[in-house]
């Protein structure tokens, strides 16, 4: 863990709805990573596009 630098620091909120997606949120069990970049988001007109994750009630609503 000495070399973190290139390391992404991953936003821990859903990017559909804004929540909180980390441990200990609840959220954390149901959450998916989304892999686009925040450009994709902003295009895909995700209200959150920072978030580095979908929360579960989101994924299975599938609104991408
Ligand atoms: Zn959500």
């Amino acid at each position: 863990m000495a070399q973190l630098e290139d390391k992404e620091i991953l936003i821990e909120v859903c990017n559909h709805c804004g929540k909180d997606v980390s441990r200990g949120s609840g959220n954390f069990a149901n959450r998916v990573p989304d892999f686009n970049d925040i450009l994709t988001r902003l295009d895909n007109n995700l209200i959150f596009p920072i978030g580095d994750f979908v929360c579960g009630i989101c994924d299975d609503n599938s609104l991408t």
